[in-house]
Protein backbone atom coordinates (compact mmCIF):
# COMPACT_ATOMS: atom_id res chain seq x y z
CA UNK A 1 0.00 0.00 0.00
CA UNK A 2 1.64 3.33 -0.89
CA UNK A 3 0.96 6.38 1.67
CA UNK A 4 -1.38 7.80 -1.11
CA UNK A 5 -3.78 5.23 -0.37
CA UNK A 6 -3.32 4.98 3.61
CA UNK A 7 -5.82 6.41 5.90
CA UNK A 8 -4.26 9.75 6.52
CA UNK A 9 -4.37 11.25 10.51
CA UNK A 10 -3.10 14.58 11.75
CA UNK A 11 -2.01 14.35 15.38
CA UNK A 12 -1.08 18.13 17.14
CA UNK A 13 0.89 18.50 20.42
CA UNK A 14 1.67 21.44 22.14
CA UNK A 15 5.01 22.44 23.44
CA UNK A 16 7.15 20.84 25.89
CA UNK A 17 8.85 16.99 26.11
CA UNK A 18 6.20 16.24 28.39
CA UNK A 19 3.97 16.24 25.80
CA UNK A 20 5.64 15.95 22.30
CA UNK A 21 7.26 12.18 24.07
CA UNK A 22 3.27 10.55 24.59
CA UNK A 23 1.71 11.92 21.10
CA UNK A 24 4.58 11.10 18.95
CA UNK A 25 4.38 7.40 20.87
CA UNK A 26 0.46 8.05 19.76
CA UNK A 27 1.73 8.74 16.38
CA UNK A 28 4.20 5.84 16.35
CA UNK A 29 0.97 3.43 17.65
CA UNK A 30 -0.98 4.68 14.61
CA UNK A 31 1.87 4.27 11.85
CA UNK A 32 3.21 0.98 12.76
CA UNK A 33 0.39 -0.81 14.03
CA UNK A 34 -2.48 0.04 12.42
CA UNK A 35 -1.42 1.49 8.93
CA UNK A 36 -2.12 5.01 9.29
CA UNK A 37 -0.54 7.74 7.39
CA UNK A 38 0.36 10.46 9.99
CA UNK A 39 1.19 14.20 10.08
CA UNK A 40 2.98 15.25 13.17
CA UNK A 41 2.31 19.22 13.46
CA UNK A 42 5.15 20.03 15.79
CA UNK A 43 4.90 23.79 17.71
CA UNK A 44 8.02 24.97 17.54
CA UNK A 45 9.70 26.99 20.20
CA UNK A 46 12.73 27.68 21.33
CA UNK A 47 13.46 23.74 21.17
CA UNK A 48 15.95 21.40 23.21
CA UNK A 49 18.68 19.41 21.61
CA UNK A 50 16.73 16.39 23.15
CA UNK A 51 13.67 17.57 21.39
CA UNK A 52 14.81 18.25 18.24
CA UNK A 53 16.70 14.68 18.03
CA UNK A 54 13.42 13.28 18.94
CA UNK A 55 11.46 14.79 16.17
CA UNK A 56 14.11 14.33 13.57
CA UNK A 57 15.36 11.18 14.51
CA UNK A 58 16.31 8.79 11.35
CA UNK A 59 14.62 6.37 13.48
CA UNK A 60 11.12 7.49 12.96
CA UNK A 61 8.92 4.97 10.75
CA UNK A 62 8.09 5.42 7.44
CA UNK A 63 4.45 7.43 6.76
CA UNK A 64 5.08 9.48 9.56
CA UNK A 65 6.03 12.77 9.03
CA UNK A 66 7.09 15.85 10.94
CA UNK A 67 5.88 19.39 10.22
CA UNK A 68 7.15 22.42 11.94
CA UNK A 69 4.55 24.82 12.40
CA UNK A 70 7.12 28.22 12.32
CA UNK A 71 7.56 29.37 15.47
CA UNK A 72 5.90 32.54 16.77
CA UNK A 73 7.11 35.59 18.61
CA UNK A 74 4.95 35.69 21.77
CA UNK A 75 7.68 38.17 23.60
CA UNK A 76 5.16 41.37 23.14
CA UNK A 77 2.21 38.99 24.74
CA UNK A 78 4.00 37.37 27.82
CA UNK A 79 6.31 38.71 30.10
CA UNK A 80 9.38 36.36 31.87
CA UNK A 81 7.45 35.90 34.77
CA UNK A 82 4.19 34.72 32.70
CA UNK A 83 2.94 31.53 34.14
CA UNK A 84 3.35 28.16 32.25
CA UNK A 85 0.33 26.98 30.75
CA UNK A 86 -0.69 30.69 30.24
CA UNK A 87 2.73 30.98 28.17
CA UNK A 88 1.72 27.54 26.78
CA UNK A 89 -1.73 28.60 26.05
CA UNK A 90 -0.39 32.02 24.18
CA UNK A 91 2.02 29.97 22.29
CA UNK A 92 -0.52 27.47 20.68
CA UNK A 93 -3.15 30.14 20.47
CA UNK A 94 -0.61 31.94 18.11
CA UNK A 95 0.66 29.56 16.61
CA UNK A 96 -2.49 28.00 15.31
CA UNK A 97 -3.41 30.60 13.79
CA UNK A 98 -2.39 29.02 10.02
CA UNK A 99 -4.01 25.45 11.45
CA UNK A 100 -7.11 25.72 9.04
CA UNK A 101 -4.59 26.42 5.81
CA UNK A 102 -2.00 23.87 7.14
CA UNK A 103 -5.08 21.68 7.55
CA UNK A 104 -6.48 22.25 3.85
CA UNK A 105 -3.06 21.72 2.47
CA UNK A 106 -2.38 18.45 3.82
CA UNK A 107 -5.68 17.60 1.94
CA UNK A 108 -7.71 17.43 5.10
CA UNK A 109 -6.44 14.82 7.52
CA UNK A 110 -9.20 12.43 8.15
CA UNK A 111 -8.93 12.79 11.98
CA UNK A 112 -6.74 14.82 14.61
CA UNK A 113 -5.60 13.96 17.83
CA UNK A 114 -4.61 16.72 20.36
CA UNK A 115 -3.61 17.22 23.59
CA UNK A 116 -5.20 19.15 26.39
CA UNK A 117 -3.75 22.10 25.83
CA UNK A 118 -4.34 22.84 22.13
CA UNK A 119 -7.97 22.46 21.96
CA UNK A 120 -8.45 26.26 20.30
CA UNK A 121 -8.18 23.25 17.01
CA UNK A 122 -11.70 22.07 17.77
CA UNK A 123 -13.08 25.38 16.15
CA UNK A 124 -11.19 24.72 12.66
CA UNK A 125 -11.88 20.53 13.18
CA UNK A 126 -15.32 21.48 13.49
CA UNK A 127 -15.30 23.94 10.45
CA UNK A 128 -13.98 21.24 8.08
CA UNK A 129 -15.79 18.53 9.46
CA UNK A 130 -12.47 16.94 10.74
CA UNK A 131 -13.32 14.47 13.85
CA UNK A 132 -10.93 15.63 16.91
CA UNK A 133 -9.75 13.04 19.17
CA UNK A 134 -7.68 14.66 22.74
CA UNK A 135 -5.00 12.63 23.91
CA UNK A 136 -5.48 13.49 27.65
CA UNK A 137 -1.97 12.52 29.05
CA UNK A 138 -2.58 13.20 32.70
CA UNK A 139 -3.91 10.35 35.11
CA UNK A 140 -7.72 9.30 34.32
CA UNK A 141 -8.28 10.49 38.18
CA UNK A 142 -6.91 13.95 36.96
CA UNK A 143 -9.02 13.72 33.52
CA UNK A 144 -12.03 13.11 36.54
CA UNK A 145 -11.39 16.19 38.54
CA UNK A 146 -11.11 18.20 35.18
CA UNK A 147 -13.96 17.14 34.11
CA UNK A 148 -15.48 18.19 37.45
CA UNK A 149 -13.86 21.53 37.73
CA UNK A 150 -16.50 23.75 35.87
CA UNK A 151 -19.01 22.52 37.81
CA UNK A 152 -16.98 23.26 40.82
CA UNK A 153 -16.38 26.66 39.37
CA UNK A 154 -19.79 27.24 38.81
CA UNK A 155 -20.80 26.60 42.27
CA UNK A 156 -18.00 27.45 44.67
CA UNK A 157 -17.29 31.29 45.58
CA UNK A 158 -14.00 30.65 47.32
CA UNK A 159 -10.67 30.17 46.48
CA UNK A 160 -10.50 26.63 45.99
CA UNK A 161 -7.52 26.24 48.33
CA UNK A 162 -9.69 27.77 51.19
CA UNK A 163 -12.37 25.06 51.06
CA UNK A 164 -12.34 23.51 54.91
CA UNK A 165 -13.21 19.98 53.08
CA UNK A 166 -11.78 18.31 50.18
CA UNK A 167 -12.93 18.64 47.25
CA UNK A 168 -15.14 15.29 46.59
CA UNK A 169 -14.93 14.51 42.78
CA UNK A 170 -18.13 12.51 41.72
CA UNK A 171 -17.34 8.85 41.95
CA UNK A 172 -13.43 9.20 42.65
CA UNK A 173 -11.32 9.93 45.66
CA UNK A 174 -11.38 13.44 47.23
CA UNK A 175 -9.04 15.53 46.48
CA UNK A 176 -7.05 17.38 49.33
CA UNK A 177 -6.72 21.18 48.68
CA UNK A 178 -3.11 21.47 49.57
CA UNK A 179 -2.34 18.83 46.42
CA UNK A 180 -4.50 20.96 44.07
CA UNK A 181 -2.05 22.09 41.20
CA UNK A 182 -0.98 25.44 41.07
CA UNK A 183 -2.98 26.16 38.03
CA UNK A 184 -6.13 26.36 40.05
CA UNK A 185 -5.25 28.02 43.47
CA UNK A 186 -5.71 31.64 42.01
CA UNK A 187 -8.67 31.92 40.57
CA UNK A 188 -8.10 35.51 39.40
CA UNK A 189 -5.22 35.14 37.53
CA UNK A 190 -4.79 34.16 33.34
CA UNK A 191 -3.62 30.91 34.37
CA UNK A 192 -5.95 29.90 36.30
CA UNK A 193 -8.65 30.70 33.26
CA UNK A 194 -6.75 29.33 30.84
CA UNK A 195 -6.46 25.95 32.17
CA UNK A 196 -10.23 26.55 33.19
CA UNK A 197 -10.67 27.37 28.96
CA UNK A 198 -9.00 24.01 27.81
CA UNK A 199 -10.71 21.91 30.52
CA UNK A 200 -14.01 23.32 29.62
CA UNK A 201 -13.29 22.14 25.99
CA UNK A 202 -12.81 18.69 26.85
CA UNK A 203 -16.15 17.62 25.80
CA UNK A 204 -16.26 18.84 22.57
CA UNK A 205 -13.76 15.79 21.77
CA UNK A 206 -15.05 13.05 19.67
CA UNK A 207 -13.25 11.06 21.83
CA UNK A 208 -10.80 11.06 24.76
CA UNK A 209 -7.59 8.55 24.71
CA UNK A 210 -6.20 7.77 28.22
CA UNK A 211 -2.38 7.52 29.17
CA UNK A 212 -3.12 4.39 31.76
CA UNK A 213 -4.96 1.10 31.62
CA UNK A 214 -7.41 -0.51 33.44
CA UNK A 215 -5.80 -2.16 36.37
CA UNK A 216 -3.92 0.98 37.58
CA UNK A 217 -6.76 3.55 37.85
CA UNK A 218 -10.24 1.21 37.89
CA UNK A 219 -11.87 3.81 40.10
CA UNK A 220 -12.01 6.67 37.93
CA UNK A 221 -12.59 4.98 34.99
CA UNK A 222 -15.46 3.60 36.65
CA UNK A 223 -16.22 6.82 37.93
CA UNK A 224 -16.32 8.79 34.13
CA UNK A 225 -17.54 6.14 32.51
CA UNK A 226 -20.86 4.93 34.41
CA UNK A 227 -21.36 7.88 37.19
CA UNK A 228 -24.83 9.91 36.00
CA UNK A 229 -22.38 12.92 36.51
CA UNK A 230 -20.27 12.54 33.71
CA UNK A 231 -22.85 11.44 31.77
CA UNK A 232 -25.25 14.46 31.84
CA UNK A 233 -22.05 16.62 30.61
CA UNK A 234 -21.96 14.94 28.67
CA UNK A 235 -18.87 13.42 28.72
CA UNK A 236 -17.50 11.52 25.10
CA UNK A 237 -16.72 8.13 25.37
CA UNK A 238 -13.41 7.25 26.58
CA UNK A 239 -10.79 5.34 25.29
CA UNK A 240 -7.88 3.80 28.18
CA UNK A 241 -4.99 3.62 24.95
CA UNK A 242 -2.79 2.15 27.21
CA UNK A 243 0.63 2.12 27.53
CA UNK A 244 1.78 4.32 24.48
CA UNK A 245 5.26 5.20 26.33
CA UNK A 246 8.68 5.34 25.11
CA UNK A 247 9.67 1.84 24.32
CA UNK A 248 13.25 3.14 22.85
CA UNK A 249 16.19 0.56 22.32
CA UNK A 250 18.49 0.87 24.91
CA UNK A 251 21.16 3.22 23.59
CA UNK A 252 24.41 1.26 22.77
CA UNK A 253 27.10 3.58 24.28
CA UNK A 254 25.10 5.22 26.83
CA UNK A 255 27.24 6.35 29.82
CA UNK A 256 24.21 5.56 32.12
CA UNK A 257 23.44 1.85 30.86
CA UNK A 258 27.55 1.03 30.80
CA UNK A 259 27.63 2.64 34.59
CA UNK A 260 24.45 0.60 35.25
CA UNK A 261 26.05 -2.69 33.95
CA UNK A 262 28.97 -2.50 36.54
CA UNK A 263 26.04 -2.27 39.36
CA UNK A 264 24.26 -4.98 41.53
CA UNK A 265 20.66 -5.11 41.14
CA UNK A 266 17.92 -3.13 42.35
CA UNK A 267 20.63 -1.32 43.89
CA UNK A 268 20.77 2.25 42.28
CA UNK A 269 18.46 5.29 42.43
CA UNK A 270 17.75 7.05 40.05
CA UNK A 271 17.18 11.12 40.25
CA UNK A 272 15.41 12.78 37.58
CA UNK A 273 13.02 15.47 37.91
CA UNK A 274 10.88 15.27 34.02
CA UNK A 275 11.87 17.48 31.15
CA UNK A 276 11.18 20.79 33.21
CA UNK A 277 11.69 20.27 36.70
CA UNK A 278 14.63 22.43 38.76
CA UNK A 279 15.04 22.73 42.46
CA UNK A 280 16.28 25.44 44.72
CA UNK A 281 19.78 25.73 45.22
CA UNK A 282 19.34 25.09 49.20
CA UNK A 283 17.26 21.64 48.47
CA UNK A 284 19.68 20.89 45.71
CA UNK A 285 22.45 21.27 48.24
CA UNK A 286 20.52 19.19 51.07
CA UNK A 287 19.59 16.39 48.01
CA UNK A 288 23.26 16.29 47.41
CA UNK A 289 23.97 15.23 51.23
CA UNK A 290 21.35 13.02 51.72
CA UNK A 291 22.54 11.07 48.86
CA UNK A 292 25.72 11.00 50.16
CA UNK A 293 24.71 10.87 53.13
CA UNK A 294 22.70 7.56 52.37
CA UNK A 295 25.96 6.00 51.21
CA UNK A 296 23.94 3.72 48.60
CA UNK A 297 24.35 4.49 44.60
CA UNK A 298 22.65 6.55 42.23
CA UNK A 299 22.66 7.88 39.06
CA UNK A 300 21.55 11.99 39.82
CA UNK A 301 20.67 13.77 36.38
CA UNK A 302 21.74 17.66 37.19
CA UNK A 303 20.15 20.82 36.18
CA UNK A 304 21.42 24.39 37.52
CA UNK A 305 19.10 25.31 41.10
CA UNK A 306 16.86 28.31 40.55
CA UNK A 307 15.12 29.69 43.29
CA UNK A 308 12.56 31.14 40.52
CA UNK A 309 10.30 28.34 39.76
CA UNK A 310 9.90 24.70 39.67
CA UNK A 311 9.91 23.87 36.34
CA UNK A 312 12.48 26.59 34.96
CA UNK A 313 14.13 24.26 32.42
CA UNK A 314 10.21 23.65 30.54
CA UNK A 315 11.58 26.33 27.85
CA UNK A 316 14.32 25.09 28.15
CA UNK A 317 14.91 29.00 29.84
CA UNK A 318 18.97 29.48 30.09
CA UNK A 319 19.04 25.11 29.95
CA UNK A 320 22.41 24.57 27.58
CA UNK A 321 24.19 21.37 28.08
CA UNK A 322 27.56 23.00 27.19
CA UNK A 323 27.12 25.37 30.05
CA UNK A 324 25.99 22.50 32.75
CA UNK A 325 28.52 22.23 35.01
CA UNK A 326 27.31 20.27 37.80
CA UNK A 327 30.79 21.03 40.06
CA UNK A 328 29.97 24.60 40.27
CA UNK A 329 27.08 24.01 41.50
CA UNK A 330 26.78 20.69 43.83
CA UNK A 331 28.34 20.71 47.46
CA UNK A 332 32.08 21.17 46.85
CA UNK A 333 33.97 17.64 46.64
CA UNK A 334 30.59 15.75 45.91
CA UNK A 335 31.04 14.48 42.76
CA UNK A 336 34.60 13.60 44.17
CA UNK A 337 33.34 12.39 47.35
CA UNK A 338 30.69 10.06 45.24
CA UNK A 339 32.44 8.87 42.46
CA UNK A 340 32.72 5.22 43.70
CA UNK A 341 28.58 4.71 44.12
CA UNK A 342 27.63 7.80 41.73
CA UNK A 343 27.31 9.25 38.44
CA UNK A 344 25.90 12.24 38.05
CA UNK A 345 25.19 13.20 34.40
CA UNK A 346 24.00 17.03 32.92
CA UNK A 347 20.54 17.80 31.95
CA UNK A 348 19.22 14.53 30.40
CA UNK A 349 19.30 10.86 30.77
CA UNK A 350 17.79 8.03 28.76
CA UNK A 351 15.39 7.54 31.18
CA UNK A 352 13.17 4.68 30.17
CA UNK A 353 16.39 2.60 29.04
CA UNK A 354 17.90 3.47 32.72
CA UNK A 355 13.66 2.12 34.70
CA UNK A 356 14.53 -0.62 32.44
CA UNK A 357 17.97 -1.84 33.43
CA UNK A 358 17.88 -4.64 35.80
CA UNK A 359 20.67 -2.56 38.43
CA UNK A 360 17.92 0.42 38.86
CA UNK A 361 16.10 -0.36 42.32
CA UNK A 362 14.06 2.85 42.57
CA UNK A 363 13.22 6.05 41.14
CA UNK A 364 13.16 10.12 43.11
CA UNK A 365 10.58 11.58 40.51
CA UNK A 366 8.53 14.47 40.03
CA UNK A 367 6.02 12.63 39.21
CA UNK A 368 5.26 13.86 36.40
CA UNK A 369 2.60 10.81 34.62
CA UNK A 370 4.92 9.90 31.72
CA UNK A 371 7.78 9.14 34.45
CA UNK A 372 5.05 7.24 36.62
CA UNK A 373 3.85 5.21 34.05
CA UNK A 374 7.54 4.40 32.67
CA UNK A 375 7.86 3.64 36.61
CA UNK A 376 4.83 1.64 37.18
CA UNK A 377 5.52 -0.17 33.29
CA UNK A 378 9.21 -1.56 34.73
CA UNK A 379 8.28 -2.65 38.20
CA UNK A 380 10.31 0.36 40.01
CA UNK A 381 9.09 1.91 43.03
CA UNK A 382 9.37 5.66 43.27
CA UNK A 383 10.15 8.49 45.66
CA UNK A 384 8.22 10.73 44.87
CA UNK A 385 8.93 14.55 45.03
CA UNK A 386 5.98 17.05 43.15
CA UNK A 387 7.15 19.67 42.28
CA UNK A 388 4.36 21.44 39.81
CA UNK A 389 1.14 20.79 37.69
CA UNK A 390 -0.89 17.92 38.85
CA UNK A 391 2.37 16.19 40.36
CA UNK A 392 1.01 16.61 44.42
CA UNK A 393 -2.53 14.36 43.17
CA UNK A 394 0.14 11.79 41.47
CA UNK A 395 2.54 11.33 43.99
CA UNK A 396 -0.85 11.32 46.90
CA UNK A 397 -2.56 8.42 44.84
CA UNK A 398 1.24 6.84 44.25
CA UNK A 399 1.60 6.86 48.14
CA UNK A 400 -2.13 6.27 49.92
CA UNK A 401 -3.96 4.22 47.11
CA UNK A 402 -1.35 2.16 44.92
CA UNK A 403 1.23 1.66 47.51
CA UNK A 404 4.31 2.17 45.29
CA UNK A 405 6.20 4.84 46.81
CA UNK A 406 7.01 7.25 49.83
CA UNK A 407 7.11 11.13 50.25
CA UNK A 408 9.86 12.34 51.96
CA UNK A 409 8.26 15.23 54.91
CA UNK A 410 9.56 18.72 54.25
CA UNK A 411 10.42 21.17 56.97
CA UNK A 412 6.51 22.75 57.68
CA UNK A 413 6.82 26.26 56.18
CA UNK A 414 10.25 26.14 54.97
CA UNK A 415 9.60 24.18 51.95
CA UNK A 416 12.55 22.13 51.99
CA UNK A 417 13.06 18.37 52.60
CA UNK A 418 16.67 18.43 54.74
CA UNK A 419 19.75 15.69 54.41
CA UNK A 420 18.57 13.26 56.85
CA UNK A 421 15.45 12.66 55.78
CA UNK A 422 16.69 12.27 52.17
CA UNK A 423 19.28 9.76 53.58
CA UNK A 424 15.80 8.06 55.33
CA UNK A 425 14.13 7.68 52.60
CA UNK A 426 16.42 6.72 49.91
CA UNK A 427 17.58 3.95 52.72
CA UNK A 428 13.83 2.62 52.54
CA UNK A 429 13.52 2.21 49.49
CA UNK A 430 16.21 0.76 48.64
CA UNK A 431 17.20 -1.60 51.95
CA UNK A 432 14.28 -1.65 53.73
CA UNK A 433 11.30 -4.14 53.82
CA UNK A 434 8.92 -0.94 53.01
CA UNK A 435 11.07 -0.71 49.88
CA UNK A 436 10.77 -4.46 48.78
CA UNK A 437 6.89 -4.30 49.41
CA UNK A 438 6.66 -1.08 47.40
CA UNK A 439 8.81 -3.38 44.75
CA UNK A 440 6.47 -6.00 44.86
CA UNK A 441 2.89 -3.89 44.72
CA UNK A 442 4.97 -1.99 41.31
CA UNK A 443 5.86 -5.72 39.55
CA UNK A 444 2.35 -6.33 40.46
CA UNK A 445 1.48 -3.29 38.22
CA UNK A 446 3.67 -4.13 35.24
CA UNK A 447 2.58 -7.61 35.18
CA UNK A 448 -0.62 -5.94 34.47
CA UNK A 449 0.33 -3.44 32.97
CA UNK A 450 2.47 -6.11 30.19
CA UNK A 451 -0.88 -7.74 29.80
CA UNK A 452 -2.84 -4.90 29.13
CA UNK A 453 -0.55 -4.24 26.34
CA UNK A 454 -0.35 -7.30 24.61
CA UNK A 455 -1.96 -7.87 21.18
CA UNK A 456 -5.57 -7.86 21.97
CA UNK A 457 -5.40 -6.44 25.01
CA UNK A 458 -7.22 -3.20 26.08
CA UNK A 459 -5.28 -0.90 24.82
CA UNK A 460 -4.66 -1.95 21.30
CA UNK A 461 -8.26 -2.42 21.19
CA UNK A 462 -9.29 0.50 22.54
CA UNK A 463 -7.61 2.31 19.80
CA UNK A 464 -8.78 0.42 17.12
CA UNK A 465 -12.12 1.02 18.90
CA UNK A 466 -11.44 4.72 18.08
CA UNK A 467 -9.80 4.35 14.98
CA UNK A 468 -12.93 2.47 13.82
CA UNK A 469 -15.25 5.60 15.09
CA UNK A 470 -13.54 7.81 12.95
CA UNK A 471 -13.34 5.44 9.97
CA UNK A 472 -16.91 5.35 10.07
CA UNK A 473 -17.85 8.73 10.03
CA UNK A 474 -15.34 9.08 7.22
CA UNK A 475 -17.10 6.21 5.51
CA UNK A 476 -13.96 4.44 4.98
CA UNK A 477 -14.09 0.76 4.76
CA UNK A 478 -12.07 -0.43 7.75
N1 LIG B 1 12.92 12.26 30.40
C1 LIG B 1 14.08 11.64 29.93
N2 LIG B 1 15.28 11.97 30.49
C2 LIG B 1 15.41 12.89 31.49
C3 LIG B 1 14.21 13.51 31.98
C4 LIG B 1 13.00 13.17 31.41
O1 LIG B 1 14.02 10.80 29.02
O2 LIG B 1 16.50 13.13 31.96
C5 LIG B 1 11.62 11.92 29.79
C6 LIG B 1 10.87 10.92 30.62
O3 LIG B 1 11.24 9.60 30.25
C7 LIG B 1 9.42 11.26 30.32
C8 LIG B 1 9.43 12.74 29.99
O4 LIG B 1 10.79 13.07 29.73
O5 LIG B 1 8.96 10.54 29.19
C9 LIG B 1 8.92 13.60 31.14
O6 LIG B 1 7.54 13.54 31.20
P1 LIG B 1 6.75 13.66 32.58
O7 LIG B 1 5.30 13.57 32.28
O8 LIG B 1 7.27 12.70 33.57
O9 LIG B 1 7.12 15.08 33.15
P2 LIG B 1 7.08 16.56 32.55
O10 LIG B 1 8.35 16.74 31.84
O11 LIG B 1 5.88 16.67 31.68
O12 LIG B 1 6.99 17.40 33.78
Amino acid sequence: ETEINKPHVSVLSSPGMGHIIPLLELAKCLVIDHGIHVSFLNITTEASTAQIQLLHSPTLPLGLDVIDIPAVDISALVSHDTPIVARLSINVEESLKPLKSILIELGKPQALFIDLFCTQAFDVCKELSIPTFTFFTPSTSFLAFCLYLPTLDREVECEFIDLPEPVQVPGCSPVRTEDLLDQVRNRKIDEYKWFLFHISRLPMSDGILLNSWEDFEPTSLKAIRGHPFYKQIPTPPVFPAGLLIKHNKPELDDECLAWLDKQPSNSVLFVALGSGGTLSAAQLTELAWGLELSQQRFILVARKPTDASASATFFNVGEDINVNDPNSYLPDGFLERTKEVGLVVPTWAPQVSVLQHPSTGAFLSHCGWNSTLESMTHGVPMIAWPLYAEQRMNATMLVEEVGVAVKPVGIPGKGVVDREEIEKVVRLVLEGEEGNMMRRKARELKVSAVKAFEFGGSPHESLSSVIKEWKIENEISV
